[in-house]
């Protein structure tokens, strides 16, 4: 089976390429970059990506699929399906399911469970502690013989210093990566916002900031400390990002991430009670988002991932300090990544770095971010110049909890590609696949 993505513009950062080229692909492998000007070799499937760009398939590396446990909420299936129809190939399951992802069973179910799906590639994260519980390790050896590329406790913060190291060293045995939710109980606990001016006047109870900053000083001590490679998950403050830029150029194994909303909103989005504003880390003010797109644009960011959290509708309909935390974000992160292209902030190489090249490198996902020569045949098609409608009613999550339903956004992933199968196309582009050399030869059929 051989794929041929014509007439493209390749970027792959991982490799330097960043110029008109075509992919060849063979058994869901990369075979190489072609010219243009080259034959379309004999026995090809052809997608003519005339004015699109080709990158390596993006890396989510944060996602809840709620299943095994709460599949009224996600199934692997469907949250692999909102995967793709987003551009990511790969998603990245944290473990607070229900069991919690602690043991080999639940890390080969849900890898099981993907493979039936054919979607997104799915490699499930094992949680740090016992049922994320903060009191004994889990066991991460047997979890990663089993499949899991991390370790974390997310949705949970790890309580203490001390377990904290005792995990960074476990972790670093097993080579295995420990992501950390940085937010300190004991500052945040009860808090159903951000701390500062917002939470007076709307009267709700606030998170710090400091709550978040604390525990990611931590984390990089500890990461000095205990030569783990730590990454910090959906940082949000000027604080904790201050603290990643600190421990890089100390050289420290020190990596974080950041989620579209929290560049996208400030917390005045809470001002009308809507429950999907309510996040953990939550919205921030103003100064906070300046120092994220500071982050992003010199690189003490390395990645954006989603952190799709899906709920049910009537879990978000309760009152605001009832309403679970969390919304969903897999089809509306690369439109939204595409807003700080727009706006300058970062251009479309730094975009295909941060989806798709250091995700893969920071979980040693090999032969993935990238589109070498043998590399896996993950590929996303963006169309910078698509604009579009985010219709959630339309989402093919299980969950409906957005702020973002409605939102016009400039730029999309508009054909997603895993293994060398084509498992998305947006409506509107099945006019991209052809298997009629003809049309390629008169230059495009687009
Ligand atoms: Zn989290």
């Amino acid at each position: 089976m051989r794929l041929l993505i014509a007439n493209g513009y390749v970027i792959d950062p991982a490799q330097g390429v960043n110029t008109g080229k075509s992919v060849l692909i063979e058994d869901g492998r990369v075979v190489g970059l072609l010219s243009h000007s080259d034959d379309v070799p004999e026995g090809c499937e052809v997608i003519d990506a005339i004015g699109l760009i080709v990158a390596p398939g993006f890396v989510d590396m944060h996602a809840h699929l709620r299943e095994p446990g709460h599949e009224y909420k996600e199934t692997i299936a469907s949250g692999a399906a909102a995967a793709v129809a987003g551009g990511f190939a790969t998603v990245c399951a944290m473990p607070n399911t229900d069991p919690i992802n602690d043991s080999a069973a639940v890390t080969r179910f849900i890898i099981e469970q993907a493979e039936n799906a054919r979607l997104a590639n799915v490699f499930p994260i094992g949680a740090l502690t016992k049922n994320s519980a903060g009191t004994e390790l889990a066991e991460m050896g047997e979890m990663k013989d089993a499949g899991i590329i991390a370790v974390s406790d997310d949705g949970h913060s790890v309580p203490s210093p001390g377990m904290m190291r005792r995990a960074m060293e476990y972790a670093r045995g097993f080579d295995l990566p420990v992501i950390d939710h940085c937010e300190d109980k004991s500052l945040a606990r009860g808090g159903v916002m951000h701390e500062g001016h917002w939470s007076l006047v709307l009267g709700l109870r606030g998170m710090p900031a400091a709550a978040e900053e604390v525990d990611a000083l931590r984390d990089c001590a500890l990461a000095e400390l205990t030569g783990a490679r730590v990454h910090l998950a959906h940082v949000s403050t000027r604080g904790a990002i201050e603290a990643v830029r600190r421990a890089k150029e100390k050289g420290l194994p020190v990596t974080c991430e950041v989620a579209p909303h929290h560049w996208t909103l400030t917390d005045e989005a809470v001002a009308d009670y809507d429950t999907n504003t309510k996040i953990s880390p939550p919205l921030r003010s103003r100064d906070h988002i300046e120092a994220i797109l500071a982050g992003l644009r010199d690189g003490t960011i390395d990645a954006i991932a989603t952190d799709h959290a899906p709920h049910h509708a009537d879990e978000k309909a309760l009152e605001y300090d009832q309403a679970p935390f969390g919304i969903t974000g897999l089809e509306t992160a690369v439109g939204l990544a595409f807003e700080l292209v727009n706006q300058g902030v970062i251009d479309i190489e730094r975009l295909v770095e941060v989806l798709a090249t250091k995700p893969a490198r920071i979980f040693g996902l090999e032969n993935r971010g990238t589109l070498r020569a043998d590399a896996y045949a993950d590929v996303t098609i963006l169309d910078p110049s698509f604009q579009w409608t985010f219709d959630a009613s339309r989402s093919k999550s299980r969950s409906r909890n957005t702020p973002f339903a409605g939102r016009t956004m400039l730029g999309a992933a508009v054909a997603t590609i895993v293994a060398g199968r084509v498992v998305f196309l947006h409506p509107g582009f099945e006019r991209l696949v052809t298997s009629e050399r003809k049309a390629l030869a008169k230059g495009g059929s687009r």
